[in-house]
Parts: C-alpha cells; structure tokens; sequence
C-alpha cells in the first residue's frame, strides 16, 4: 500500500513515524508542510495524545489523510503499557536506540517503550535511559529534537538522569522492570482482577503502582525528598489528582530511585547477590532518615491526618502487608506514623 513506502516500526511512536513519512516517503499524501500545519492545529487540543490515542484530533487526522484503513490503525497506538507518560512530560530515551535507527532509517525513531512509566532501562542495549532535560513542549519532531539536545548538553542529560549510579545499579533495574511488565501484563493475560476503569489488574501490579505513586508524590514524596528537583509544574492539584500525576511528571532518575527502593521492599534483591542495592538504600536512608522497612515506611508519610488515613485505609485493604516481613514493617511504620500525627493535632 502506498502510504506504508516508509517503513513502520511497530516500537516506534506515531507521530515519529508520520513525522518520518512525511520527510522521506516519495508517495506520501502528507508533505512536511502538510503535517506541520496538522500538528500545530491540534497541538492545543485537549485530547493531544497523538501517539496512543487514535481518536485523538492529530492521529484520526493524519490517519485520514493517509488512507490508513481502520483495522490497520489498531497496531500503529498500540501502547507498551496502560501506565503511559502523558505526551507533554515524555523526555525519556535511550542514545543507543536513536543511533541504531539512524543507521537504520537514516533518521532517529523515537520507541514507545520509552513513554512507559515503569521503563527506566533499555533491555537491548543494556543501558539505562536519560532524560533530555530541556524538553519541555510536545515537538513533532521529538526524536530529533532529543537526538539534537543530547549532542548540545550531554552531560547536562547525564548527570540529570543521575547515570552513573544507575549504570551501577542495572542489573538490579532491568529485574524491576521485567517484574513490573510480568505483574502488568501476566494480570492482563489471565483476566483475573478488573480494575474500577474496567481494566484487568494483578494485586501486584496495583499495589506497586500505589506504592511507586507514593514514592513520587509530588515536592514531599519520599524520592522527592532524596533528589531534588525542578518542580514541572506549579499548579495546585487536589491531593488525588497530585497522587497520580507524581509518576507522570518525574524524572527518570526519580522513576528509577522508586522503582529500586520498591524491589527491596518486595525482598527481590538478596544484600549477597547485590551489594549496589544495599548501599543505595543505606545512602538513601541516611539521606531521608531511616535504616530499616520499618522507619521507611514512616520516613513515607509526609501527609496530612486526613491524606495519612486515607493511604492507610488503602494498604490495609490491599492487604500490602500480607506481602512479606518487610513490607509488613513498612505498612506499620506508615501507619504508626499516621497516628502519632493524629495524636499531635
Ligand atoms: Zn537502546
């Protein structure tokens, strides 16, 4: 079919690939021209999620355009995982991928894996992911734009993305994050627990999203706390809504640091196997004060009487406790903190 003479790569996001198409195919009914115009009418639109989202304006649009037959439509949004960085917040990237696909395609491609809450690693080129830290706006060109930043401020992308430490930690990273993908999607496979979206969860997999959720909330939340941050926004949120777009806004070094303090809550590393893990979290606690799951938990709990109790109602009827011995202190330190809150007031 002649709007596909470019080729589609089913990891790469839509927008990258219309993008892509627009600049190099010799059939395409979308010219450069063409599509920057689209994009720019769109960009201000509620629904901008161009590359998951194919009823939103830009990719129903472009789809059109391009004579993209509906039940062709499906694999092009296709998300990595239902846990996705909205459009305006994904900066997140892994060098060694955009030089494959330039040696590839002659052009960068930016992955989907990338816009996923829980991917902080890239499993092909065992290396963890940067940040293109001034990557503010929803570019069109996105690949580019993070390939360009990266050779005019690489090392400003490297120590924001804190990688060093998580070169050193990457073993112990990419297990998180296979076990992360495992409890979303084994919970997706067996269709055993239906989310209140009406989405099919694992325990697990809820339970971990709360807690990295926990993590990151946003300014006080305990990763928040052990590396400061430039705050992405300064609008005041309801707690719930500030409680779930904590993930959405942080950092990758942020998503990491969660998602490593996490792993040890869940007993995944042995301190024999992993030593790396041990002194992350001992540089941690000394960082936000504790030295056991027990004072983490506590150490968790910056909230309000009213927000504390709230979170507290929501781990006990989890049952996160019931997890394992560390999880179990962590679950009391919160909640020993929570009263002793109330108790003050
Ligand atoms: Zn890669």
């Amino acid at each position: 079919m002649k709007c596909f003479d470019w080729p589609t790569n089913e990891s790469e996001i839509f927008s990258s690939w219309v993008y892509r198409q627009s600049l190099f195919s010799k059939s395409s009914t979308l010219d450069r021209e063409d599509i920057a115009q689209l994009w720019t009418s769109c960009a201000l639109s509620e629904d901008l999620d161009p590359d998951f989202t194919a009823s939103s304006a830009f990719a129903r649009l472009a789809c059109d355009a391009l004579n993209i037959r509906m039940d062709q439509r499906a694999i092009l949004f296709q998300a990595p995982s239902a846990w996705i960085i909205p459009r305006y917040y994904r900066r997140s990237f892994c060098y060694g991928c955009l030089c494959e696909s330039i040696a590839n395609f002659q052009f960068p491609v930016f992955r989907k894996e990338w816009c996923s809450v829980a991917t902080v690693v890239c499993d092909q080129h065992n290396t963890p992911l940067l940040d293109a830290v001034d990557l503010t706006a929803p570019k069109l060109n996105i690949a580019m734009k993070v390939f360009q930043l990266y050779h005019e401020q690489g090392l400003r992308c490297i120590s924001a993305s804190r990688y060093n430490e998580a070169s050193q930690l990457f073993d112990s990273l990419l297990r998180m994050q296979s076990l992360l993908r495992e409890f979303e999607f084994r919970g997706v496979r067996d269709g055993r627990l239906v989310n209140e979206s009406g989405g099919v969860e694992l325990p697990e997999w809820r339970s971990s999203k709360f807690l990295i959720s926990l993590f990151l909330y946003p300014k006080f939340g305990l990763v928040n706390r052990l590396i400061p941050y430039r705050a992405l926004h300064n609008h005041n949120y309801a707690f719930q809504q500030s409680f779930n777009l904590g993930p959405l806004i942080a950092g990758v070094a942020h998503r990491r640091a969660a998602i490593i303090i996490l792993g040890w809550l869940h007993e995944v590393f042995s301190s024999d196997e992993d030593h790396g893990i041990e002194q992350f979290i001992r540089s941690a606690g000394n960082t936000v004060g504790f030295t056991d799951a027990k004072e983490l938990g506590a150490a968790s709990n910056g909230f309000s009487p009213e927000h504390s109790a709230l979170i507290s109602r929501r781990l006990m009827q989890w049952k996160i406790e019931c997890i394992n011995g560390r999880m179990q202190q962590f679950v009391s330190g919160f909640m020993e903190s929570a009263h002793a809150k109330n108790w003050n007031d």
